[in-house]
């Protein structure tokens, strides 16, 4: 077997050999621990028959892991610069392919029918780019992709916000968005001494894994995070009152509001980071037929 590529050693030489420079913009902050991977691919319990969708392959640290261990990865890399490197490193895997494009971008549901139907799952495996990590996370889940779980390395602080309980500094709409579809855990905190270069921010892994069942049908999802999100605008408000705000039709309809906040239980005069997920759910329900535009 191969050296692996996340050594400090085989990286500088990578980097050299291909006379690669990293381009802050695109978050590159590449692994150089092979035990944060060992780790990371352990907590996504990998066979030969899991399908594996991996963002920003980089140089192919992660991706040779996962290639081991699971039975067809697909990588996304927004970068062409790294196509050939990745070629050059992933030469050893018949398992992989890379797409060169923006995962923002792709086609999820084409993905999975083109790569994955004879896998019996598919998980999302990734050290993401942490400027678009947010967006990544809910493409995947707005967009419905038969995916299992993701096992994402992400700035710490994004993982505490979105693993936050109710009554918690961190607890905001991106919980509420998340935890809506997934269970969320930290598996794994991680000093920034493990990439190249070093980020100015602690990271974390974080574990989703899809609810068996969900937390309560909402009617519509988007309008389940404006609600959320309009109830967060100024944290230290009642909801009554950044609802008023936030909602288009809030101001003249104050009554109304406060008559469908009654009507599931939400005393009006709580703030938004007291409401669990599920509350939510009902009150976005509530106010649908009244309050969505
Ligand atoms: N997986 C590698 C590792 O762990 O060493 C690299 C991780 S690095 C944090 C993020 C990677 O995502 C970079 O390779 C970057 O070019 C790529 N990237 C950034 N934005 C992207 C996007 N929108 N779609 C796909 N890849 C992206």
């Amino acid at each position: 077997m191969m050296k692996d590529i996340a050594t400090p050693m085989r990286t500088k030489e990578i980097l050299k050999k291909h006379g690669f420079s990293f381009k802050k913009s695109l978050g590159q902050n590449f692994l150089i621990d092979p035990n944060v991977l060992g780790n990371i691919v352990s907590h996504a319990g990998l066979s030969k028959k899991t399908g594996v969708i991996e963002i920003g392959p980089g140089i192919g640290a992660l991706t040779e892991h996962l290639a081991r261990s699971a039975g067809k990865v697909v990588a996304f890399e927004i970068d062409g610069r790294l196509l050939p490197v990745l070629e050059d490193t992933m030469s050893p895997y018949d398992n992989v392919t890379v797409i060169h494009q923006d995962i923002l971008q792709a086609d999820l549901q084409q993905t999975m029918s083109d790569y994955f139907s004879e896998y019996d799952d598919v998980v999302v495996v990734a050290n993401l780019p942490y400027y678009v990590t947010t967006p990544i996370i809910m493409k995947f889940l707005m967009e419905k992709v038969a995916i299992t779980g993701m096992i994402i390395m992400m700035q710490k602080e994004v993982a505490d916000r979105i693993t936050a309980n109710p009554g918690t500094k961190a607890y905001g709409s991106l919980s509420i968005a998340i935890q809506y579809y997934m269970d969320a855990e930290v598996s794994m905190i991680v000093p920034k001494t493990v990439f190249v270069p070093q980020p100015n921010v602690e990271s974390a892994v974080l574990k989703l894994t899809r609810k068996t069942t969900p937390l309560a049908e909402v009617i519509d999802e988007n309008f389940l995070f404006q609600v959320s999100k309009g109830s967060f605008v100024q944290r230290r408000k009642t909801i009554i009152n950044n609802l008023q705000t936030s909602l288009p039709e809030g101001k003249l309809k104050k009554e109304l509001l406060v008559e469908k906040l009654n009507s599931v239980d939400i005393d009006p005069s709580r703030r938004g980071e007291t409401l669990t997920v599920e509350e939510f759910a009902k009150l976005s329900n509530a106010l649908y037929a009244d309050f969505s535009s």
